[in-house]
Order: C-alpha cells, then structure tokens, then sequence
C-alpha cells in the first residue's frame, strides 16, 4: 500500500515538474490575451477564479462558466418555515480576506451573530462545558488540560501568521505552480510537511497532551471534517483556527457570493456537465476542447485555458482527458461524506442529561471520537436572514438544528436525539477529501494552460482555500500566459514583497 502510494506520489511529481520545465505555451504570450477561458464548477472556487480572471486579462475575455448543478455548489441552503438556512459551508474565520474582499466588492453584508453556548458531549457526559464567563471558561480549560490549550493557541497563530503572508504575495502578483511551493513559500519545509503529518502528531511535538487531543481537538476536528485522526496538521491547523471565535457568515447566504461574482464578471453560465477535454494542436498553438451534456444533447467549444474548478479525486467528475501525451495522470483518493440533516422539532435533552428541556444550556454539541456516538456534530442554526427582533428557540421549544452524520440518521436515532419533530431536510455530501487516503498533494497545472484549482483541497478545504487557490490560478494563467516567469515560484518572496514598492 505504501509503496504503491509513493509511486503515485513519484509519478505526480514527475508529472508537474514535467509540466513546469516545458516551455511556456508558444500562444499568445506577450501577442494578444486569451479569446476564451472555461471554468468548469460555479462554487466559491469556480465563480471567484472567474471574478480574478477577469480582474486579470481585461473584460474582452470570454468567460465560459460549466455547471451541472447549482451555482454555488458545496455553499447552499435548505428552506425550513419560509426561512433559509445553511446546510454546506456555513462559517467564515474574519481573517479570511479573499471572502471579506467579496462581501464587500458585491456589497453583501455579514450575518449577524447570535451568541450560544458549546459543549463537548462523550456519548455519556459533557467532557467540555462553556459558560457564560470568560474567566471560569480558561480556568476550567487551566483545569482539565494544563497549558494545553495556551500551547495551541500559540501555535495556531504561529501557522495562521505565516498563512497570512499568500495576501502579500498575491497582491504583488506572484503565483505557484505547484502546492508544495506555495506552502513552502509561506512555512518552508514545517507548511510542507504538514501536509504529511497528522495535526496530532504537530501538536504533541509542542507539549500538547494526548487527553487534550482526544477531549478537545478530535471534537473541532469532527465538527470540521467529520474525520479526526488523519487530518493533516495544515488543514487541521485551519479548523482548528476557526474554533477560537471570529467566525461570520454572509447575511441572505454564502452562496450569494458566486452568485455575484459570476453576474459582476458577465460570465456565461452554461448549464451543461463537461464530459471531457481533450487538446488540440494547430500552427503551433494549443487548444482545449470542452466536450459537454445538456439537456438538448451533446455539444463542445475551443478554448485558450480552461480551469477545473471541482474536485476530480476518484473520478468524482467524471471528466476524461483526451489526446494528453503524456496522459494526465489519475488522481488518487476519495472524498468524505457528510450527511446534514436540518431538522425542525424538539431536543430530547435528556439524552444528554438534561431531564429539564428548559436547563439545557448549548447551542452546540461537538462530540469525541466514542464509538456509540452517531453522529458528529449538531448545532441549534439561525436563518440567514436575522432582523434586530431575532431571538433563538428556547431549549424546551421547537428549534431547527443541523446534525452533521457519517450516514443518513436512523428513524431510531433521531428518536434518540429529538423528543418529535415535524421535519426532516437530509443532504449527502461529498464533503471534504479523506485525508487518510492519500498524502500526496495533487497537481494545479495540469497541461500548459489547463489548471485544476481544487488540488488546494488537499492541502485544506474551506471556502477562503479556494478563494486563494483562485487567486493563485488566475495569476498563474496570466504570468505564463504574459511569460512572466519572475512571478512564477520565487523564492525568498517575503525578501522581496520587503523590498519591491
Ligand atoms: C457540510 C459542509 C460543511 C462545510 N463547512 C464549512 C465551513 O463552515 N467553512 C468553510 O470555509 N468551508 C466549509 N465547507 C467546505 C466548503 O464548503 C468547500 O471547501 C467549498 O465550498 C468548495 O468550493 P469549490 O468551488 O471548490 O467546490 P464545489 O462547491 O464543490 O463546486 C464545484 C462545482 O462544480 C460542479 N461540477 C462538478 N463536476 C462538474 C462537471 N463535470 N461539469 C460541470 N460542473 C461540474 C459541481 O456541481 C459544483 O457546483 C463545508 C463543506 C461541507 C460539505
């Protein structure tokens, strides 16, 4: 198994580097800019890298947007009670500054925050309680775990620092062709290996206790991934940022940003699922033809560059490569499922030891990795839209909660979490990727002008990850288009943002 996920490892390293050390594409470069790009996805990773593409290579580019589903995919809402409420990516860290760029280019506002207790429930008892006091929650951390938890807010904000510097470096136009050189970029080797390492391992090398691990963290890391032990230090490290606070949301709904992203850039939405791309050659340039399906049958259109901005781990979208020589090499590994459940009733709050529904004090329940417990996380949610009158459900009142499981929740089992309810709202993720099935980081530049954004998901999954992957893969067309291979890996980037004006 190992062996063979090294080959995998060595192939897609031979294959990128193969890549990076072919000529810049004989088109255009520094002649005219691109006529047509295609972006296959309208997530926050499609619509935004359509929005920096523009930003890039000027409004004369056409802008051809694929989607098979809805605008905004992993960012949606169900309706409950003529209300809506997030049931994909929900939360955004307020260091998150691609997305806070959005909110305010597009003239969005940020949700307001109700506040609401969190605890971490064993499957038997609250290992964790908040309070309403500031104080008595340190102290009782200072309790349980020691400096633990000090150690990890260091070293969060030691990762999230230098996390930071992408900003910097793509505000001086700088991109990557590879993740590892990013992360190395930003981190140096410690980033890169992060990547290989389970966030456990990371945080017992800096004096973190194994109680802690298993009490508090595998809880955030469920409650962000669904999954605990494999994640990776670097995506562990971004979660794990998210659960100190500062977290928003954009008022009316996430997925109003790709919405407005794709009508502020004028792209063409093709409501169509590409099937494949297959490249063509002619006098010495190079041609991407996007084969697709639509309801009126099969059809395809030549493009410039195109981006692949969905994921294409295990074949996930079922998108075949023809006439690459050499062949574009599969992508290894598969993703989570996450299964949300937006239900509209009554806790059963003495399934947690609360025989009085009116005591029971959280509005959010994360769980340890205990064997008896179903699912990984439930919170009591706000509509998108909160007016100044809004108040949250009382305990003992009906509430819309969010239950995030591996699998469909059981008739019994929501039995057991709710004493009735009138509805039950159930979608099934492909989620995030399974971190324990593969280490390596995938490539972004798949042939000269053909990039695959989603390969950052490897690295983290959340909605700024594919805002920054954006960025870097609109900079990336534009530097090798333009052949500006300055721009392209530098090393010493934080020397030189320093000393350029
Ligand atoms: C339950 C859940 C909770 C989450 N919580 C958070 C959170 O709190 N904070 C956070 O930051 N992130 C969160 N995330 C992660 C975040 O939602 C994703 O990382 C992000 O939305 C991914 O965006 P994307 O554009 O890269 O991919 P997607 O949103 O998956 O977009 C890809 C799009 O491509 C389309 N597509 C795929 N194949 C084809 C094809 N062949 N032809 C045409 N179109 C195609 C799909 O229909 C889809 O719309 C959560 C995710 C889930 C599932």
């Amino acid at each position: 198994m190992m062996a063979a996920s090294h080959r995998l490892l060595l192939l897609l390293t031979v294959v990128a580097v193969g890549v990076m050390r072919r000529k810049p594409p004989v088109v255009a470069a520094g002649d005219a800019p691109p006529g047509k790009i295609a972006v296959v996805g309208a997530g926050i990773g499609g619509s935004s890298v359509a929005h920096f593409l523009q930003q890039h290579f000027g409004p004369q580019v056409q802008l051809d947007v694929y989607e098979k589903d809805t605008v905004g995919g992993r960012l949606a809402t169900v309706t409950v009670n003529k209300q809506q409420y997030e049931i994909g990516g929900a939360s955004i860290h307020s260091l998150n500054l691609h997305m806070q760029d959005f909110v305010k280019l597009l003239g969005l506002k940020h949700r307001r925050e109700l506040a609401g207790k969190s605890a971490i429930f064993s499957g038997e008892q609250f290992a964790l309680e908040e309070t309403d006091w500031y104080l008595l929650n340190l102290f009782r951390l200072w309790w349980h775990y020691g400096m633990s938890f000090l150690r990890l807010q260091m070293w969060v904000e030691e990762v999230m620092e230098k996390f930071m510097r992408i900003y910097k470096y793509q505000a001086h136009g700088y991109a990557f062709s590879r993740l590892e050189e990013l992360l190395h970029s930003l981190g140096g080797d410690t980033f890169v290996n992060m990547t290989q390492r389970s966030v456990a391992e990371s945080l017992l090398e800096v004096g973190i206790t194994q109680r802690f691990i298993d009490e508090v963290i595998v809880a955030i890391l469920r409650a962000s991934y669904g999954q605990s032990v494999p994640v990776p230090a670097f995506a562990g490290a971004m979660s794990l940022a998210g659960a100190q606070g500062n977290m928003w949301s954009v008022e009316g709904g996430n997925n109003l940003v790709c919405s407005g992203l794709l009508k502020l850039t004028k792209a063409n939405i093709i409501e169509a699922t590409v099937t494949a791309i297959s490249l063509h050659n002619s006098e010495g340039k190079t041609f991407y033809q996007v084969h697709y399906e639509d309801e009126e049958g099969q059809g395809s259109s030549f493009y410039d560059i195109v981006v692949i901005a969905a994921p294409l781990h295990n074949n996930k979208s079922n998108i075949s490569f023809q006439n690459f020589d050499p062949p574009i090499a599969e992508f290894p590994g598969t993703f989570h499922t996450t299964v949300t459940s937006v239900i509209h009733g009554y806790l059963n709050s003495s399934y947690f030891g609360f025989p009085d529904p009116k005591l029971f004090p959280f509005a959010s329940i994360l769980t340890t990795d205990a064997p008896v417990l179903f699912f990984s996380s439930m919170d009591n949610i706000c509509p998108v839209n909160i007016s100044s009158t809004f108040r949250r459900k009382q305990p003992q009142e009906a509430a819309i909660w969010r239950v995030h499981s591996q699998h469909p929740l059981e008739k019994q089992e929501l039995k057991t979490l709710f004493r009735s309810y009138y509805s039950v709202q159930v979608t099934e993720w492909q989620a995030y990727p399974d971190y324990g099935s593969s280490k390596s980081l995938p490539p972004i530049v798949l042939h000269d002008n053909l990039y695959y954004l989603n390969s950052m998901e490897w690295a983290a999954s959340s909605m700024e990850m594919a805002a920054v992957a954006a960025k870097n893969v609109a900079l990336l067309a534009y530097n090798f288009w333009n052949r500006d291979l300055e721009k392209i890996d530098q090393k010493d980037l934080m020397h030189k943002v320093k000393t350029e004006l």
